[in-house]
C-alpha cells in the first residue's frame, strides 16, 4: 500500500513538474523548486536501482535469506531459502510465523526465532533425515530496539554426512588395528619375561625397542578411539551424578607410579567443603582429567612437583593442574588445542606423543558447556584450567 500511494505521489510530482515547466512568466524561487524536486526524483529512481541490485545479490546466494519484521512477520525470503526447505516463497511472504508453525519443515526454525533471545546466534539443526542446517538468527537492533531479525540457513547435509564417513573409517581402522597391537603386546611381555626362554641381551634391547614402538601406537589407536567418541557429541554421551573428588583421586591413584618413578612432589588441594555430586559424563571426565594428568607427569623433569586443585564458585566446576615442567614456548601457543599439534620442546624431551590428548580434553569440556585454557611459561611449568557450569549438584 505504501509503495502505491508513493507511485502515485511521483506520478503527481511528475506532472506537477510538466505544466509547471510549460507557464510562462517563471521566477528564480520557482525554477530552484523544480530543480529540487527533479533531484529528488533522480534520487528515488538511484534508490530503487540499487534496491533491485541488492536483491538480485541477495537472491543469488547460496544461503537461504529470510527477513522479518519486529512481529516476526516475514518481509523477505530469497529463492535459496525455499530451495533449501522446499517451500514456495511467494506462499510464506507477507505470513506472521505463527501462521507457518505447523509447516514441517519450517517448524524448527519457527522454535528458534520464538525464543526470547536478545542477540545474534547460531544454531545446527536437523529437519529431517536427508537435511542438517546451520542457522543463524541476527537480530537487527536499532537504538537498542529490536527492529526485526534475520535468518541465513546454510544446508550443511553433506558436510555432515562426509564427517561421519569419515569418523567411521578413522575408528574401524582403529579398531582393527587395536586387536594385533595388542596381541603383539602380549607376545613381547611374554618374551621379556622368559615364559617363552631364555633371551640374550642383545635380544632383549631389540624386543624393549620394538615394545616402546608397539607401546606408542596402542597409544595413537586409542586417541584415535577417543576421538571418534567425542565427535559423535549427539549420541555418546551419558550424563550422571559424580562424585567429583572421587573421580580426582582415581586419576591421581591411576599414575602413582609413574609419579613415584620420576620423583613427582605432588600436592593434591582440596576444597575446604565436600563438593555435592555434579551432573557430568563420569568415563569422558576421567578421560579429560586423565590427558592432563598424563601430560603434566610427561612434561615435568624428575623430582618436578605437580599440584591439582578444584572448588565450585558462582554455580562453576574450577579445575586447574599446575606443574613445574617444561612449559610451552609463546610463540606456539595459539595452537595447543589443535589436533596433532605438538611444541617444539615436547617432542625433543619426549618423542612419544599423538598431539591428540589436550584436543580431546577440551572437546570433553566444551561438550558439558565449559571452557578450557592454560598458562604457561617455557621451562618454568603450566597451569591447565577449566570451567563447568553447575546445572544439577546433589548433596
Ligand atoms: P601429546 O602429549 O600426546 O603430545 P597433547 O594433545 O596431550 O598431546 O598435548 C599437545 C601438546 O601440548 C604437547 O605435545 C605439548 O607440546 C603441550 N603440552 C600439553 N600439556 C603440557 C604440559 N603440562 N606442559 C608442557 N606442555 C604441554
Amino acid at each position: 500500500m505504501a509503495l502505491l500511494s508513493f507511485i502515485f505521489f511521483l506520478i503527481f510530482v511528475i506532472l506537477l513538474l510538466f505544466f509547471v515547466s510549460k507557464m510562462e512568466g517563471f521566477g528564480r524561487s520557482e525554477l530552484s523548486f523544480v530543480n529540487q524536486l527533479k533531484n529528488f526524483e533522480k534520487g528515488y529512481l538511484a534508490i530503487q536501482k540499487e534496491k533491485q541490485r541488492v536483491l538480485a545479490s541477495i537472491d543469488n546466494l547460496q544461503e537461504g535469506f529470510l527477513i522479518l519484521d519486529a512481529n516476526n512477520t516475514i518481509e523477505y525470503a530469497n529463492s535459496q531459502f525455499g530451495k533449501i526447505l522446499g517451500l514456495v516463497c511467494k506462499k510464506v511472504m507477507n505470513k506472521n510465523i505463527s501462521e507457518l508453525k505447523d509447516s514441517p519443515n519450517l517448524s524448527p526454525i519457527i522454535s528458534l526465532l520464538a525464543q526470547d533471545v536478545k542477540y545474534s546466534f547460531k544454531k545446527e539443526i536437523q529437519i529431517n533425515e536427508n537435511l542438517i542446517l546451520e542457522v543463524f538468527i541476527n537480530r537487527l537492533v536499532i537504538s537498542k530496539k529490536c527492529v526485526g531479525t534475520s535468518v541465513v540457513v546454510h544446508d550443511i547435509t553433506k558436510e555432515k554426512i562426509m564427517g561421519s564417513t569419515k569418523r567411521d573409517f578413522v575408528s574401524l581402522t582403529a579398531h582393527q588395528l587395536n586387536v594385533p597391537l595388542s596381541t603383539t603386546k602380549l607376545s613381547l611381555e611374554m618374551l621379556l619375561d622368559g615364559s617363552l626362554g631364555k633371551i640374550t641381551d642383545e635380544q632383549r634391547d631389540i624386543i624393549e625397542k620394538t615394545q616402546k614402538r608397539n607401546n606408542m601406537l596402542i597409544h595413537l589407536v586409542n586417541d584415535l578411539l577417543d576421538i571418534a567418541k567425542i565427535e559423535d557429541k549427539g549420541n555418546s554421551y551419558h550424563c550422571e551424578e559424580v562424585d567429583f573428588e572421587a573421580l580426582v583421586k582415581e586419576v591421581v591413584d591411576s599414575d602413582k607410579i609413574e609419579m613415584k618413578n620420576k620423583k613427582i612432589v605432588f600436592e593434591f588441594a582440596k576444597p575446604e567443603n565436600k563438593l555435592p555430586k555434579i551432573i557430568l559424563d563420569r568415563n569422558k571426565m576421567f578421560l579429560a582429567l586423565k590427558n592432563m594428568f598424563d601430560n603434566a607427569i610427561k612434561y615435568t623433569p624428575e623430582k618436578g612437583t605437580i599440584s591439582v586443585a578444584f572448588e565450585i564458585r558462582n554455580k562453576e566446576l574450577e579445575f586447574k593442574i599446575q606443574d613445574s615442567g617444561i612449559g610451552v614456548p609463546n610463540n606456539e601457543k595459539e595452537k595447543i588445542f589443535d589436533k596433532f599439534f605438538r611444541s617444539s620442546n615436547a617432542i625433543k624431551t619426549n618423542p612419544s606423543g599423538s598431539g591428540l590428548g589436550l584436543f580431546i580434553a577440551k572437546n570433553i569440556i566444551e561438550a558439558h558447556n565449559g571452557e578450557m585454557g592454560f598458562e604457561s611459561v617455557e621451562n618454568k611449568g603450566s597451569t591447565f584450567f577449566f570451567t563447568i557450569p553447575i546445572k544439577e549438584i546433589k548433596s
